[in-house]
């Protein structure tokens, strides 16, 4: 999950700078954690807990009000979990990296993403975009070779991973609504050639860099395994033990629980 955590610091300082690049800083004094890594933690303490979702994200909703959140899931936490999210925003997709770690089937990821989707994304574009992202860290635990990993993706859930990046750097806009930031994040794992690489085609695309660049970031942990940069790594790492010190014992805990990677792309 630290690939989730790096990508979502990468994409922090640009996600509503308005400024793409493929050279840009990669981290920077002021890089941070947003709702990307807090909600990602929550997923993980609550598969290592088998606790239901709902009381994860409340609990760590509240603890950390200020990192980002959606207005819906603003809502959604002010009303206890008692209020009917229907977005169809990525807020699902952002945090089910854990899930494509831990669970053992390819039908399991899907109930498991769903069923974490639900309480805040009850909407199916929102939910699709969760299970795409879980099943692409999935296929990608199993060794499955980076373009078969694309050409299921598509058929499974219509989407187009093939978009011209350099199109998307002239043209795409902040979104963050799922199907039309998701794909892309799964796609700029797919075509990048290292960890770094796949971080910078995410700030080369632009839009709602943190979750874009957190998603990816967690997939390309699994495509290339150990290779997270050193300074990267650390800086996130230092912030959290600084910052928000209780997020640390669940990523040690999930880290030592995930499975051993069968291959590498
Ligand atoms: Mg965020």
């Amino acid at each position: 999950m630290w690939g989730a955590i790096v990508g979502d610091f990468v994409g922090s300082i640009y996600e509503h700078a308005n400024l793409k690049g493929h050279t840009l800083p990669l981290i920077g004094p002021t890089s941070h954690y947003t709702d990307d890594t807090v909600l990602t933690v929550a997923t993980a303490q609550a598969l290592l807990k088998d606790q239901n979702f709902i009381e994860a994200y409340q609990d760590w909703g509240h603890r950390y009000r200020n990192c980002g959140f959606s207005s819906n899931f603003e809502n959604w936490l002010s009303m206890d979990g008692l209020y009917e999210c229907q977005s169809p925003g990525n807020g699902a997709a952002m945090r089910v990296a854990p899930i494509g770690w831990l669970c053992n089937s390819e039908g399991e990821v899907k109930t498991m993403a769903n069923r974490s989707a639900e309480p805040t994304h009850h909407h199916p574009d929102a939910i699709r975009a969760a299970q795409a992202a879980a099943l692409a860290i999935f296929y990608a635990r199993q060794g499955m070779p980076r373009e078969m990993i694309r050409e299921r993706l598509s058929k499974q859930f219509r989407y187009n991973l093939n978009e011209d990046l350099d199109r998307l750097h002239r043209e795409y806009e902040f979104t963050s609504v799922a199907k039309w930031s998701v794909p892309h994040a799964i796609q700029i794992a797919l075509d990048s050639r290292s960890f770094s690489d796949c971080m910078r085609l995410g700030l080369y695309i632009g839009g709602d860099t943190d979750t874009i660049c957190a998603i990816a970031g967690s997939i390309a942990e699994v495509l290339y395994p150990n290779q997270i940069p050193a300074e990267l790594k650390s800086h996130a790492r230092h912030y959290i033990e600084k910052w928000a010190p209780e997020m640390i014992p669940v990523i040690s805990k999930f880290e030592l629980r995930k499975p051993i990677l069968i291959n590498t792309n």
